[in-house]
């Protein structure tokens, strides 16, 4: 089967057909999350084996870490109970399983403790309910329907999968990038010409041709979070590629770890976009949100390298190579050290989780 004959293909083509074209938004949710032909809806990605991999897959140090700093977190916050541990988007399960065996031993966390998944793939939901086989684990199609308790959530590459609408500065207004068809082909496209009052103040820092991103998903989960800490108490790590302050085309299309065509094949790539962490910020007011912090160095904060040298005690050959290795992926500039960021949200007053500053 050729791309332009697959079911997504054509389903995308109707509809643009009948309705002219579509924001890149739309193109993006059907892509990733249409319920029978969608890219996590259909397959489990993550791994060697997938499209990418994560780093919850690369070391259980990534969980390890995260784990401890949130029961250090709740511990600050005088230990509340019961209370919702949440991770956004969990992919195969592997940090919050990680999270909680690092977890087991500090005094009455896992009593207090209720786990729910926001996971909008039954695919997924599957492997996941395979890895926390024995936990007693609740999932949600949207954190709105997390109960109302204190939040000690994560979100590893969650805000990413998220999608995304691209702005094109035209003048003094904008035009909105597309998904349309010619001669049977998927094709970009801009729309009309049309003043945006809501992003007047990015007239200030962009020129004709720039292209700016929003996610409007995103920044909805942002307020959410932040209204849930502000008024129960909680924290929440963030953690994804992506700056502060974006500006530009971070679309892009990830195939068996290499970059892919988004219009060649849709369902079938993995579709991403850089995270604004400055719009969740601003989003998730009233609680405070913490530095961007570089995930190399919020890593090395919470002693990645000693418990590094923990575990490669008692081994040798292969997977000594490979746990180092692992070790320098997470952390050094050159791969997902600088790339990756965190972000902690936390309440006005409340002291960020450990490797945040304010
Ligand atoms: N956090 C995991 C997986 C990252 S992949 C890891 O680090 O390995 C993105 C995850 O978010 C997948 O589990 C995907 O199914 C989920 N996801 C993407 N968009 C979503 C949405 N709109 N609602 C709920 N889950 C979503």
């Amino acid at each position: 089967m050729t791309p332009t004959t697959t079911p997504l293909y054509r389903h995308l083509l109707a509809r643009i057909t009948q309705s002219g074209p579509m924001p890149l938004s739309d193109y993006m949710q059907i892509c990733l999350m249409h319920p029978e032909h969608g890219y996590y809806t259909t397959r489990d990605p993550l791994g060697a084996a997938g499209d990418f991999t994560t780093a919850p897959e690369i070391s259980q140090m990534f969980g390890e870490l995260l784990g401890l700093a949130m029961a250090q977190a709740w511990l600050d916050q005088g230990a509340p109970a019961p209370f919702a541990l949440v991770e956004l988007g969990p992919g195969r399960g592997t940090l919050m399983a990680d999270m909680l065996r690092a977890t087991a031993k500090v005094p009455g966390f896992s009593d207090a403790a209720q786990i729910h998944l926001v996971e909008g793939s039954p695919t997924l939901r599957a492997v996941q309910r395979r890895t926390l086989q024995g936990t007693d684990v609740q999932w949600h199609d949207r954190l709105e329907d997390v109960p109302d308790l204190p939040i000690f959530l994560v979100a590893n590459e969650f805000f990413d999968a998220l999608p995304i609408r691209q702005i094109q500065r035209d003048g003094p207004g904008w035009r909105e990038r597309c998904v349309g068809q010619q001669d049977g082909m998927l094709v970009f496209g801009l729309g009309a010409r049309l003043p945006i009052p809501a992003l007047d103040h990015r007239l200030m820092d962009t020129t004709n041709g720039d292209i700016i991103e929003l996610c409007p998903p995103g920044v909805s989960i942002a307020s959410e979070i932040g209204q849930r800490i502000a008024t129960q108490g909680g924290a929440a790590l963030i953690v994804d590629y992506g700056d502060w302050h974006t500006l530009g085309d971070t679309f892009q299309a990830l195939s068996n770890h290499a970059h892919a065509d988004p219009l060649a094949a849709p369902g079938t790539a993995d579709l991403t976009a850089h995270v604004d962490f400055e719009a969740l910020a601003q989003a998730s007011a009233p609680a405070a949100h913490s530095r961007l912090t570089p995930q190399g160095v919020f890593l090395e904060r919470l002693g990645i390298t000693q418990r590094a040298q923990t575990l490669a005690t008692g081994m040798t050959g292969a997977a000594l190579d490979t746990h180092v290795a692992a070790h320098r992926r997470l952390t050094h500039p050159a791969e997902m050290g600088t790339l990756f960021k965190v972000m902690a949200l936390y309440p006005e007053g409340a002291v960020p989780p450990p490797g945040c500053t304010p």
